[in-house]
Protein backbone atom coordinates (compact mmCIF):
# COMPACT_ATOMS: atom_id res chain seq x y z
CA UNK A 1 0.00 0.00 0.00
CA UNK A 2 1.27 3.49 -1.11
CA UNK A 3 0.64 6.54 0.41
CA UNK A 4 -0.63 9.29 -1.96
CA UNK A 5 1.40 11.94 -0.98
CA UNK A 6 3.02 12.04 -4.57
CA UNK A 7 -0.29 13.46 -5.74
CA UNK A 8 -0.48 16.05 -3.44
CA UNK A 9 -0.58 19.25 -5.00
CA UNK A 10 0.14 22.48 -2.42
CA UNK A 11 -2.35 24.88 -1.44
CA UNK A 12 -2.37 28.03 0.45
CA UNK A 13 -3.04 27.66 3.71
CA UNK A 14 -6.45 27.26 5.79
CA UNK A 15 -7.86 26.65 2.55
CA UNK A 16 -10.98 24.18 3.20
CA UNK A 17 -13.16 22.90 1.34
CA UNK A 18 -16.66 20.79 1.76
CA UNK A 19 -17.60 17.79 0.11
CA UNK A 20 -20.62 16.82 -1.06
CA UNK A 21 -20.53 13.39 -0.05
CA UNK A 22 -23.31 10.47 -0.41
CA UNK A 23 -21.37 7.57 -0.01
CA UNK A 24 -21.38 6.32 -4.01
CA UNK A 25 -18.20 6.14 -6.13
CA UNK A 26 -18.07 9.35 -7.72
CA UNK A 27 -18.12 11.04 -4.29
CA UNK A 28 -15.73 9.23 -2.75
CA UNK A 29 -13.67 10.03 -5.70
CA UNK A 30 -14.38 13.37 -4.79
CA UNK A 31 -13.24 13.15 -0.92
CA UNK A 32 -9.91 11.55 -2.18
CA UNK A 33 -8.97 14.31 -4.64
CA UNK A 34 -10.00 16.97 -1.75
CA UNK A 35 -7.85 15.44 0.88
CA UNK A 36 -5.08 15.26 -1.69
CA UNK A 37 -5.61 18.96 -1.48
CA UNK A 38 -7.05 20.49 1.09
CA UNK A 39 -5.69 21.35 4.39
CA UNK A 40 -9.07 20.58 5.92
CA UNK A 41 -12.10 18.54 4.29
CA UNK A 42 -15.39 18.49 5.96
CA UNK A 43 -18.13 16.20 4.47
CA UNK A 44 -21.80 17.04 3.85
CA UNK A 45 -24.25 14.17 3.36
CA UNK A 46 -28.61 14.63 2.72
CA UNK A 47 -31.38 12.64 4.04
CA UNK A 48 -34.11 13.04 1.53
CA UNK A 49 -35.89 9.63 2.41
CA UNK A 50 -33.54 8.21 -0.77
CA UNK A 51 -34.33 4.49 -1.66
CA UNK A 52 -30.86 3.42 -1.39
CA UNK A 53 -30.11 4.88 2.33
CA UNK A 54 -27.34 2.60 2.22
CA UNK A 55 -25.62 5.02 0.81
CA UNK A 56 -25.38 7.38 3.71
CA UNK A 57 -24.55 3.94 5.89
CA UNK A 58 -21.05 3.84 3.91
CA UNK A 59 -20.17 7.28 4.36
CA UNK A 60 -18.43 6.74 8.00
CA UNK A 61 -16.45 3.42 6.82
CA UNK A 62 -15.29 5.05 3.76
CA UNK A 63 -14.02 7.64 5.94
CA UNK A 64 -12.41 5.86 8.44
CA UNK A 65 -10.99 4.02 5.33
CA UNK A 66 -9.56 6.89 3.54
CA UNK A 67 -8.12 8.04 7.10
CA UNK A 68 -5.84 4.46 7.61
CA UNK A 69 -4.65 4.93 3.65
CA UNK A 70 -2.88 8.06 4.42
CA UNK A 71 -2.10 9.65 7.63
CA UNK A 72 -2.01 13.46 5.87
CA UNK A 73 -5.60 12.90 4.69
CA UNK A 74 -6.67 11.57 8.45
CA UNK A 75 -5.32 15.27 9.99
CA UNK A 76 -7.41 16.73 7.17
CA UNK A 77 -10.57 15.18 7.27
CA UNK A 78 -12.98 17.27 9.74
CA UNK A 79 -16.27 16.73 10.83
CA UNK A 80 -19.37 15.24 8.62
CA UNK A 81 -22.68 17.02 8.24
CA UNK A 82 -25.87 15.17 7.63
CA UNK A 83 -28.65 17.56 6.93
CA UNK A 84 -32.50 16.46 7.08
CA UNK A 85 -34.51 17.23 3.20
CA UNK A 86 -37.09 15.25 3.40
CA UNK A 87 -39.10 18.12 2.06
CA UNK A 88 -37.23 17.23 -1.31
CA UNK A 89 -38.55 13.84 -1.37
CA UNK A 90 -42.29 15.31 -0.52
CA UNK A 91 -42.43 17.34 -3.37
CA UNK A 92 -40.61 14.60 -5.79
CA UNK A 93 -42.49 12.11 -7.60
CA UNK A 94 -39.59 10.15 -8.76
CA UNK A 95 -38.16 6.55 -8.62
CA UNK A 96 -35.34 7.35 -6.24
CA UNK A 97 -38.04 8.26 -3.45
CA UNK A 98 -41.40 6.52 -4.82
CA UNK A 99 -41.97 2.87 -5.04
CA UNK A 100 -41.89 3.46 -9.23
CA UNK A 101 -40.05 1.38 -12.03
CA UNK A 102 -36.70 3.17 -12.83
CA UNK A 103 -37.36 3.51 -16.59
CA UNK A 104 -37.24 6.30 -19.03
CA UNK A 105 -39.58 9.04 -18.98
CA UNK A 106 -41.14 11.06 -22.06
CA UNK A 107 -38.70 13.89 -21.31
CA UNK A 108 -36.03 11.70 -22.01
CA UNK A 109 -34.59 12.12 -18.76
CA UNK A 110 -34.99 8.74 -16.33
CA UNK A 111 -37.55 8.77 -14.04
CA UNK A 112 -34.55 8.57 -11.20
CA UNK A 113 -34.45 12.55 -11.74
CA UNK A 114 -35.31 14.68 -8.91
CA UNK A 115 -35.86 17.95 -10.46
CA UNK A 116 -33.66 20.58 -8.94
CA UNK A 117 -31.53 18.28 -6.68
CA UNK A 118 -28.50 19.13 -7.24
CA UNK A 119 -29.57 23.05 -7.12
CA UNK A 120 -30.83 22.66 -3.93
CA UNK A 121 -27.87 20.33 -2.29
CA UNK A 122 -25.30 22.79 -3.97
CA UNK A 123 -27.62 25.55 -2.22
CA UNK A 124 -27.43 24.02 1.33
CA UNK A 125 -23.65 23.08 1.10
CA UNK A 126 -23.23 26.95 0.46
CA UNK A 127 -24.68 28.23 3.41
CA UNK A 128 -22.97 25.52 5.36
CA UNK A 129 -19.85 26.71 3.98
CA UNK A 130 -20.14 30.45 4.32
CA UNK A 131 -20.97 29.85 7.74
CA UNK A 132 -18.78 27.25 8.58
CA UNK A 133 -15.99 30.01 6.97
CA UNK A 134 -14.75 26.85 3.48
CA UNK A 135 -14.62 28.42 0.74
CA UNK A 136 -14.13 25.54 -1.73
CA UNK A 137 -17.58 23.01 -1.90
CA UNK A 138 -16.34 19.82 -4.07
CA UNK A 139 -19.11 17.92 -6.16
CA UNK A 140 -19.03 14.66 -8.17
CA UNK A 141 -21.40 15.91 -11.08
CA UNK A 142 -20.46 15.05 -14.47
CA UNK A 143 -22.08 15.54 -17.86
CA UNK A 144 -20.31 12.37 -19.61
CA UNK A 145 -22.29 9.87 -17.15
CA UNK A 146 -25.30 9.21 -19.54
CA UNK A 147 -27.67 10.26 -17.04
CA UNK A 148 -28.22 13.73 -18.84
CA UNK A 149 -29.62 15.75 -15.40
CA UNK A 150 -29.51 19.37 -16.27
CA UNK A 151 -28.72 20.25 -12.86
CA UNK A 152 -25.10 18.46 -13.29
CA UNK A 153 -23.78 20.29 -16.17
CA UNK A 154 -21.06 22.56 -16.44
CA UNK A 155 -22.95 25.30 -17.26
CA UNK A 156 -25.59 25.03 -14.56
CA UNK A 157 -22.73 24.70 -11.92
CA UNK A 158 -20.91 27.87 -13.11
CA UNK A 159 -24.52 29.51 -13.51
CA UNK A 160 -25.13 28.69 -9.81
CA UNK A 161 -21.51 29.40 -8.45
CA UNK A 162 -22.06 32.62 -9.71
CA UNK A 163 -26.05 33.35 -8.13
CA UNK A 164 -24.11 32.64 -4.96
CA UNK A 165 -21.83 34.48 -4.61
CA UNK A 166 -24.21 37.41 -5.56
CA UNK A 167 -26.85 36.13 -3.20
CA UNK A 168 -23.82 35.53 -0.64
CA UNK A 169 -21.86 38.29 -1.24
CA UNK A 170 -19.07 35.68 -0.92
CA UNK A 171 -16.55 34.32 -3.05
CA UNK A 172 -17.14 30.64 -3.46
CA UNK A 173 -15.68 27.84 -5.49
CA UNK A 174 -17.48 25.02 -7.08
CA UNK A 175 -15.05 22.32 -7.92
CA UNK A 176 -16.37 19.50 -10.26
CA UNK A 177 -13.13 17.16 -10.66
CA UNK A 178 -15.30 14.80 -12.66
CA UNK A 179 -17.17 16.82 -14.58
CA UNK A 180 -15.46 15.91 -18.10
CA UNK A 181 -14.41 12.22 -17.33
CA UNK A 182 -16.42 8.85 -17.43
CA UNK A 183 -17.11 5.97 -14.50
CA UNK A 184 -13.58 4.34 -16.10
CA UNK A 185 -11.78 7.30 -15.60
CA UNK A 186 -13.12 7.78 -12.26
CA UNK A 187 -11.78 4.22 -10.99
CA UNK A 188 -8.29 6.02 -12.81
CA UNK A 189 -8.40 8.79 -10.66
CA UNK A 190 -8.97 7.25 -7.97
CA UNK A 191 -5.55 4.94 -8.60
CA UNK A 192 -4.00 7.85 -8.90
CA UNK A 193 -5.03 9.72 -5.41
CA UNK A 194 -4.75 6.78 -3.04
CA UNK A 195 -3.19 3.92 -5.30
CA UNK A 196 -4.85 0.66 -5.20
CA UNK A 197 -5.92 0.66 -1.56
CA UNK A 198 -8.39 3.51 -2.32
CA UNK A 199 -9.55 1.62 -5.15
CA UNK A 200 -10.46 -0.76 -3.36
CA UNK A 201 -11.74 0.63 -0.65
CA UNK A 202 -13.93 2.24 -2.88
CA UNK A 203 -15.39 -0.65 -4.69
CA UNK A 204 -15.61 -3.01 -1.60
CA UNK A 205 -17.35 0.14 0.15
CA UNK A 206 -19.42 2.94 -1.82
CA UNK A 207 -22.69 2.10 -2.89
CA UNK A 208 -24.18 3.12 -6.23
CA UNK A 209 -27.04 0.90 -6.72
CA UNK A 210 -30.52 2.73 -7.13
CA UNK A 211 -32.42 -0.66 -5.21
CA UNK A 212 -30.83 0.49 -2.09
CA UNK A 213 -29.53 -3.53 -1.21
CA UNK A 214 -25.77 -4.27 -0.31
CA UNK A 215 -26.69 -7.37 -2.73
CA UNK A 216 -24.12 -9.63 -4.31
CA UNK A 217 -20.39 -8.69 -4.22
CA UNK A 218 -19.67 -8.63 -7.81
CA UNK A 219 -16.39 -7.86 -9.21
CA UNK A 220 -17.06 -4.09 -9.27
CA UNK A 221 -18.90 -4.09 -5.78
CA UNK A 222 -21.75 -4.01 -4.33
CA UNK A 223 -25.29 -4.02 -5.90
CA UNK A 224 -28.53 -5.50 -7.55
CA UNK A 225 -26.61 -5.73 -10.84
CA UNK A 226 -29.12 -4.95 -13.15
CA UNK A 227 -30.50 -1.35 -12.63
CA UNK A 228 -29.03 1.50 -14.78
CA UNK A 229 -27.01 2.79 -11.58
CA UNK A 230 -25.03 -1.18 -11.26
CA UNK A 231 -25.31 -1.24 -15.10
CA UNK A 232 -22.99 2.07 -15.17
CA UNK A 233 -20.75 0.99 -12.40
CA UNK A 234 -20.29 -2.49 -13.80
CA UNK A 235 -19.54 -1.21 -17.45
CA UNK A 236 -16.96 1.74 -15.90
CA UNK A 237 -14.97 -0.80 -14.15
CA UNK A 238 -14.96 -3.30 -17.29
CA UNK A 239 -13.24 -0.65 -19.04
CA UNK A 240 -11.11 0.64 -16.06
CA UNK A 241 -9.77 -3.00 -15.64
CA UNK A 242 -9.35 -3.55 -19.40
CA UNK A 243 -6.74 -0.97 -19.43
CA UNK A 244 -4.62 -1.40 -16.41
ZN1 LIG B 1 -28.46 -1.95 -8.84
Amino acid sequence: MQPASSQDISVPANESALVLFSGGQDSATCLAWALSRFQRVETLGFDYGQRHRVELDCRETLRQGMSRINPQWEQRLGPDHTLPLQALGQVSETALTRESEISMAATGLPTTFVPGRNLIFLTFAATLAFRRNIRHIVTGVCETDYSGYPDCRDDTIKALQVALNLGMDTRLVLHTPLMWIDKAETWRMAEQTGSNALVELIRDESHTCYLGTRGTMHPWGHGCGSCPACDLRRAGWERYKSHV
